[in-house]
C-alpha cells in the first residue's frame, strides 16, 4: 500500500481548531464581552480552554484481527469554578474545535445557571450506529483510561450527549471504580438509578426545555392549549420535549430525525410514531402524516420551532423563511451569528441553547450531590427544584435581556460570563 493510499483509508481533519462551531462559540464570546467591556487578560484566558487532550488508541471490533484507530477528545473549559462537567459525544464529525467549542458553552451555562461547575466536554470522532454494543463497551473502557488522569469525581465528571447514553456511563463507571478500587458513581452523572442514577435525569433536558417554553410563552402571550411546535430530532432532547408540550395541550405538528420530517396539520400522535420507530428504525415510511425534508420542516408554520438535533440548523439561508414565534434551542450551537440577527429584527423570541438546554446539567449537577451525599431525592423534588432554578435563570436573563435592549442569547452570555469573569477577578493570578 502507498502513503497515499494509507491517508485515503484515515479520517485526519485538516485542522484540530479550524471548527465552525469553536469559530461560533468565539465570536459570541468577544461580541459579549466587548459589549460589557471586559478585562482583557481576561477574555484572552477564556477564549481558549484551559486543558485538552487528544488520545488516538485502538477499538478491537467484534471480528478478533480487526483493530480500529479512533481519536478521543476531553476539554475542560474553566477550571476556576468548581469541578468541571460536560458530556461525552460519539460522532463521526467530532473534533477538537467542537469538543472546545461545547465545552465553553457548558461553561457560561453553569455560570447562567449558578451550578458550582466550570465547562468541559468529550467525545469520539466515530458513528456509533457501526460499532456493536461489544465494540461500544470496549471503546469506552478504552476512553476512559486513555483520560483516567483527567477526570475524577472533585476534578471533572462526565455526562451523555449525542450517542451515548446511561449505558455507556455505567461502562465509564465501572472502569473508573476498577481503577481506583471501589465503587465512585460520583464520576458520570445521566448513570442508571439502580447505579445511583437520579429519578428524572434522563427526561431532564426536555423537561427543562419546555419549562421555559411555559415563561415564554406567558411572556410574549401564546396560549400553550391552543399553540402549535415542530420539534426538530427525536432523540433524548426533541422526544421528551414533544410528551411534556404534548401534555400541555399543545399540539405537534411536526417532527424529525436523520432519516426524514413529519408534518401533520392535525397533529402527530407521538405513541403510534415511537411503536413505528421501534419496527422500522427510521421515520421513513410512516403513515399517518406527510414525509417533508428537515429543510421544510423549519420554516413550517408554527408557534414554537424547537431545534433538538445538531448544530448549525439555522442560518442567513432559512432565518428570514421561519414561521414560529418562538425558538426553543434544545441542541448546542443551532443557529448562527447571522440568523441571530435576522430573528431579533423579525421579533421571534429565543430561548438560547445555554438556558435552553442547560435542564440537562441541572440535573447531573442534582445526581452529583446525592452521590456526594448518598442520599437519595424522590422525583418530585427533583422536579420542584429544577423548575424553581429554570424559571429563575429565565427571569434574571430576561432582566438582563430588557436592561440592556439585547436578544437573550447576548443577555444569557453576559450573565454566564459576569459571573465567571467576577470569580477570576476574586481569585487573582497564580502566583
Ligand atoms: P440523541 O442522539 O439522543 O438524538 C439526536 C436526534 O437528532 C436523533 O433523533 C437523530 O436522528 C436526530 N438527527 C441527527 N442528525 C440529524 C439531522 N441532520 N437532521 C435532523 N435530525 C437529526 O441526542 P440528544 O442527547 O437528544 O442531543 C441532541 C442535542 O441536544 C445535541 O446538540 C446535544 O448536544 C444537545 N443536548 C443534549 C443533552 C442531553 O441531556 N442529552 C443536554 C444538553 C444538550
Amino acid at each position: 500500500m502507498t502513503t497515499e493510499n494509507v491517508q485515503d483509508e484515515l479520517t485526519i481533519p485538516e485542522a484540530e481548531w479550524n471548527s465552525s462551531m469553536f469559530n461560533l462559540a468565539q465570536q459570541q464570546f468577544l461580541g459579549a464581552s466587548k459589549l460589557m467591556g471586559l478585562d482583557e487578560n481576561i477574555r484572552n484566558r477564556l477564549l481558549f480552554p484551559q486543558r485538552a487532550q487528544i488520545a488516538s488508541f485502538p477499538c478491537r471490533k467484534d471480528k478478533y484481527s480487526e483493530v480500529e484507530t479512533v481519536f478521543g477528545y476531553r476539554v475542560q473549559h474553566v477550571l476556576t469554578m468548581g469541578p468541571t462537567k460536560g458530556g461525552i459525544r460519539y460522532h463521526e464529525d467530532v473534533n477538537l474545535g467542537e469538543v472546545s467549542a461545547l465545552a465553553m458553552w457548558m461553561t457560561w451555562k453553569c455560570a447562567l445557571m449558578h451550578l458550582p461547575f466550570g465547562g468541559a466536554k468529550g467525545g469520539v470522532r466515530i458513528n456509533p450506529a457501526e460499532f456493536s454494543r461489544s465494540e461500544l463497551q470496549r471503546l469506552t473502557r478504552r476512553y476512559t483510561m486513555e483520560f483516567v488522569n483527567m477526570i475524577g469525581p472533585d476534578k471533572d465528571i462526565p455526562a451523555p450527549d449525542m450517542g451515548t447514553n446511561a449505558q455507556v456511563m455505567a461502562w465509564i463507571m465501572d472502569t473508573y471504580s476498577q481503577q481506583v478500587g471501589y465503587t465512585a458513581p460520583e464520576i458520570v452523572t445521566g448513570k442508571p438509578i439502580v447505579l445511583g442514577g437520579c429519578k428524572g435525569r434522563e427526561e431532564a433536558t426536555g423537561r427543562g426545555l419546555v419549562y421555559l417554553i411555559q415563561e415564554a410563552a406567558l411572556h410574549i402571550g401564546i396560549d400553550l392549549k391552543n399553540a402549535t411546535a415542530v420539534i426538530q430530532g427525536f432523540g433524548n432532547v426533541g422526544r421528551n420535549a414533544a410528551t411534556f408540550l404534548e401534555q400541555l395541550g399543545v399540539k405537534i405538528i411536526g417532527i424529525s430525525d436523520v432519516s426524514c420530517g413529519l408534518y401533520s396539520e392535525k397533529g402527530l400522535a407521538l405513541s403510534a410514531i415511537d411503536d413505528h420507530l421501534q419496527k422500522n428504525g427510521t421515520l421513513v415510511g410512516y403513515k399517518d402524516a406527510s414525509q417533508i425534508s428537515n429543510n421544510e420542516l423549519l420554516e413550517l408554520e408554527c408557534d414554537i420551532l424547537a431545534p433538538c438535533a445538531l448544530q448549525n440548523q439555522i442560518t442567513d439561508q432559512n432565518a428570514p423563511y421561519l414561521k414560529c414565534k418562538m425558538l426553543a434551542e434544545g441542541a448546542n450551537g443551532p443557529t448562527s451569528l447571522e440568523a441571530d440577527k435576522i430573528l431579533w429584527d423579525r421579533g421571534v423570541f429565543v430561548l438560547p441553547d445555554i438556558l435552553g438546554n442547560a435542564g440537562g446539567v441541572t440535573v447531573s449537577y442534582f445526581e452529583w450531590v446525592q452521590n456526594t451525599q448518598e442520599f437519595a431525592w424522590t422525583l418530585e423534588v427533583v422536579n420542584e427544584r429544577l423548575h424553581h432554578i429554570m424559571v429563575e435563570a429565565f427571569q434574571r436573563t430576561l432582566m438582563r435581556s430588557q436592561r440592556d435592549n439585547v436578544d437573550m442569547r447576548t443577555a444569557a452570555l453576559l450573565e454566564g460570563i459576569a459571573r465567571v469573569a467576577e470569580a477570576k477577578l476574586l481569585r487573582g493570578v497564580f502566583p
